[in-house]
């Protein structure tokens, strides 16, 4: 019997097992069936690779795809498939009363894969600054989760200034809590408003004794803002706690969207060795942005600008992600009897312009990744051209600056 598919001469990269090299890999029924294919190799559907780089299925551990759920949302599809990311996860965008409509309406249409980090809030983001804390039922939440454990992966916490100041419960308490009773993972978005009316030693206080609460697997959302309640100085030094964070298996997410990232704390940060082990991209609906900040491969491509390899780039796009899912054993590596979830991304080399999403913030990169095709479950699926095939040539980035 002929495999489905063969993706031919591509340079497959999967840190899950210490592969480089090019070579062939055959699928079948939605699995990876065979890598190092012989040349020989029969199959229904032959993809040629070469010149670029076939990875696991890229994964987005920080997207906002409720649909219209929620108005800042986009469509699973479009933060994934169609994005060169397999498999997306909602971060928070909707609570508990939400899933329902969530999963009718957004997770089975899609294409992509697409799981959830519960807001703590019961409304998601549906309010924001979320509310509702007071009316939330731990027990009813709780028995969502155990109800939707194939989708609900985690709790979602945004450490904002309200909770220090104006919420009346201790929803950091709250939120620790229910994600320790349901034995998930919690994801704390990192970042408040510039012009807080809470001290700065307040800020950092609060974030110290929240970094203290925090376990192995939980993740820090947006770990290189330089906005208060950052777990970084702009110089990388580390917040107090964060270091002990760390040392239990706390994850740094990088989901640098809507100037989430200030390049020069990230690149001191990554100095001092604290490095992101994912990229989320913390995509939403705002179509004046600059093209290439909701893409994971974009992402990527920045962090390696900063100074990580390639191949802990690909780690950080698809392996860890994987893991943070709980889904290790399904996704995020190329090994036989695996999903046949695969990015190709082209392999740019050249001079661009990387930018942190603030007026003026520009690294130079001489790499850019950027998807090709998606490969879902073994089904080939496009990747649209505009936004996410765009590459920022130094050129083209500086013209747009002079506008
Ligand atoms: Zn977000």
């Amino acid at each position: 019997m002929p495999f489905n598919l063969l993706i031919r001469g591509g340079r497959v990269l999967d840190p899950s097992q210490n592969l480089d090299r090019v070579m062939d890999i055959a699928i079948t029924d939605g699995k990876i069936a065979l890598l190092d294919a012989p040349v020989a190799t029969e199959a229904t559907q032959i993809l040629d690779a070469t010149g670029q780089l076939v990875c696991p299925g890229l994964i987005d551990i920080h997207a906002h795809v409720s649909r219209d759920l929620v108005s800042l949302a986009v469509d699973p599809d479009e933060a994934g498939v169609t994005a060169g990311c397999t498999t997306v996860n909602d971060a928070g965008s909707v609570g508990y009363l939400h899933l329902h409509p969530f999963h009718k309406y957004v997770i089975e249409p899609a294409r992509t894969d697409v799981f959830a980090f519960l807001n703590v809030s019961p409304f998601g983001e549906v309010v924001l600054p979320e509310t509702g804390f007071d009316i939330l039922d731990e027990t009813e939440f709780l028995k969502v989760i155990e109800a939707n454990r194939d989708i609900v992966r985690g709790i979602k916490l945004r450490a904002i200034a309200e909770l220090i100041y104006a919420v009346k419960v201790d929803v950091v308490e709250m939120a620790v809590r229910i994600a320790r009773k349901a034995g998930l993972p919690l994801m704390i978005h990192l970042g408040m408003g510039f012009n807080e009316p809470v001290p700065a030693a307040e800020i950092d206080a609060f974030i110290t004794r929240m970094l203290g609460k925090l376990e192995k697997g939980d993740i820090l959302t947006h770990a290189f803002t330089d906005k208060p309640g950052s777990v970084f100085r702009v110089d990388g030094t580390p917040l107090p706690g964060l270091e002990a964070a760390l040392a239990k298996g706390v994850y740094l997410d990088a989901a640098p969207g809507r100037g989430h990232i200030n390049f020069n704390l990230a690149r001191a940060a990554l100095q001092r060795g604290f490095a992101p082990q994912a990229f989320g991209t913390d995509v939403v609906k705002l179509p004046e942005e600059q093209p290439h900040f909701y893409n994971v491969a974009a992402v990527a491509s920045k962090f390696m600008a900063l100074g990580l390899s390639l191949e802990d780039a690909i780690r950080a796009a698809s392996c860890n992600p994987a893991k943070m899912l709980g889904e290790q054993d399904k996704r995020g590596s190329l090994r036989p009897g695996m999903l046949a979830d695969i990015s190709i991304l082209g392999y740019h080399e050249g001079e661009f312009l990387l930018s942190d999403g603030r007026v003026g913030n520009l690294i130079p990169g001489t790499v850019f990744l950027s998807p090709k095709l998606t490969i879902k479950s073994g089904a080939i699926i496009p990747v649209r051209n505009s936004i996410s095939q765009h590459i920022p040539e130094k050129t083209w980035m500086e013209a747009l600056l002079m506008k």
